[in-house]
């Protein structure tokens, strides 16, 4: 019987031939040698969060939901090797007790560590990389069939190469990570002047481990989230402290941002008092936390999402433009723009390769049409030397990359090497990196 699948967005659906769920790495290599006997195609899917097509699988869709747990974990120098299928949500179970930590994780904790990598999944915090950083070793089955085990000590380039290739030269059969020692995150969450955050913006960045900030657009208001990381404490927040918490993020960011949604629907005249009221309703809080739980909340309202890695110093600029057209035109969303940063990375295909990177995200309810809304932001996004997320939506094409990316030839030429039948493309991964 065929399998359809589809994104946790639902902007994209498959109906692969045939799915493989291997449980083992035998199993997984005979999976993908099978494949290439027979000359057909496959894809690995991780928890399928990507809002673009990129885990679409036309053929032979790779499960790994059953290809999970640690194959070492090196508890002198804190290197952990993971199954691909691993999701990031197992991860602290597995580190638990050995005073180890992961660097940084983004918003959610569901996806799986080889998808996350391979789209280029980050966080926020100017002095840290996205999820692919933390990556020291890569073991992966190339398209020619050969297993490669590669490792930051020894093949450099080539991890750099592999870190952030959504799943185009191969299948990743585990992940090593290196860990860092175990911290609290304390995070304060507060309402402030739009025009205060932008003003400071490199400081702020500056003087906080992880900084963000969530604005919506017709509002002159926005919500910061300010993180500083601190010796492991032994602590149990207080009831209100709490109550704090789940008023931020329940009400406000799933059972809120669902009415809002709703709404918003209706007419687009209720943005501008939808959106201040959002941010009225969004309290301060201050959190202390074990890395483990600070990071990542649910989002049980569905949503479609755009993101783009800006120069870090031109995310003021460019949200004073945004701020322009939304007014202009009442343009807008029931959800608010999410604004982050990362630290440069060396990974070929990382949105922050080489530079101190700025993210901006908007997001559209799922029952929502979201062309008018990012089609308009795009181009804004575009001008400012923007890079999309590569699990994100946007409309770019392979020839819009290659001024984005110093190291896009040589990506060609790995992809070459490594992947010359295109076992692995889909429509979305030939579209961006071409035939
Ligand atoms: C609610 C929500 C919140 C999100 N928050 C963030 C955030 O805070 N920061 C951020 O940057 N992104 C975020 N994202 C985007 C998300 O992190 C990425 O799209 C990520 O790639 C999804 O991981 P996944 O396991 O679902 O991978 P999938 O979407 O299933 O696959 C992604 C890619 O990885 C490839 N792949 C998977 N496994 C393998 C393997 N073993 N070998 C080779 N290739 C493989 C797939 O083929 C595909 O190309 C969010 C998405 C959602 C829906």
């Amino acid at each position: 019987m065929a399998h359809s699948w589809s994104n946790w967005s639902k902007t994209v659906t498959a109906t692969p031939t045939e799915v493989a769920t291997p449980w083992t790495t035998a199993a997984l290599e005979t999976t993908v040698h099978q494949a290439l006997t027979q000359g057909r195609r496959l894809k690995a899917v991780g928890s399928g969060h990507s809002f673009t097509g990129v885990a679409v699988a036309e053929d032979i869709q790779v499960n790994l939901d059953n290809y999970t747990g640690t194959v070492a974990f090196d508890q002198q120098t804190g290197r952990i090797t993971l199954r691909s299928g691993t999701r990031l949500w197992q991860i602290p179970q597995f580190v638990d007790g050995s005073g180890w930590a992961m660097q940084n994780l983004g918003d959610i904790n569901q996806q799986s560590i080889a998808g996350a990598i391979s789209t280029g999944t980050h966080g926020t915090g100017a002095a840290y990389g996205g999820l692919a950083s933390q990556v020291v070793g890569l073991e992966v089955i190339t398209g020619t069939g050969h297993s490669l085990s590669v490792s930051q000590e020894h093949e450099p380039e080539l991890l750099d190469a592999l870190r952030v290739s959504m799943g185009a030269l191969g299948i990743l059969t585990s992940v090593t990570l290196q860990l860092v020692p175990e911290y609290d995150l304390r995070t304060v969450e507060a309402p402030t002047s739009l025009e205060g955050v932008l003003t400071n913006w490199e400081a702020l960045n500056d003087q906080h481990d992880h900084f963000e900030f969530f604005w919506f657009g017709h509002d002159h208001n926005v919500q910061t989230k300010s993180s500083r990381r601190q010796s492991i404490q032994r602590h149990t927040p207080s009831p209100l402290r709490r109550a704090q918490q789940w008023v931020n993020q329940e009400l406000v960011s799933n059972g809120g941002l669902a009415v809002i949604s709703q709404l918003g629907r209706r007419s687009s005249r209720w943005l501008p008092a939808l959106n201040r009221y959002a941010t009225r309703a969004w309290g301060r809080s201050d959190i202390t936390a074990h890395w483990s739980s600070a990071f990542a909340s649910s989002r049980r309202v569905r949503f479609n999402e755009m993101e783009y890695a800006l120069p870090l110093d031109a995310i003021p600029e460019v949200v004073r433009e945004l701020r322009a057209l939304f007014w202009r035109k009442n343009l807008g969303s029931a959800f608010p723009l999410e604004i982050r940063s990362a630290a440069a990375d060396t990974a070929w295909l990382a949105t922050n390769h080489g530079r101190a990177t700025g993210y901006i995200a908007a997001h559209q309810y799922f029952r929502q049409d979201f062309g008018d809304y990012f089609g308009q932001i795009e181009p804004i996004l575009r001008a400012a030397d923007g890079r999309p997320h590569w699990g994100k939506l946007h409309t770019l094409a392979a020839d819009d990359f290659p001024g984005l990316y110093p190291m896009w030839a040589k990506m060609s030429d790995i992809r070459e090497q490594l992947d010359p039948e295109r076992v692995f493309a889909n429509p979305y991964v030939t579209r961006v990196l071409g035939p």
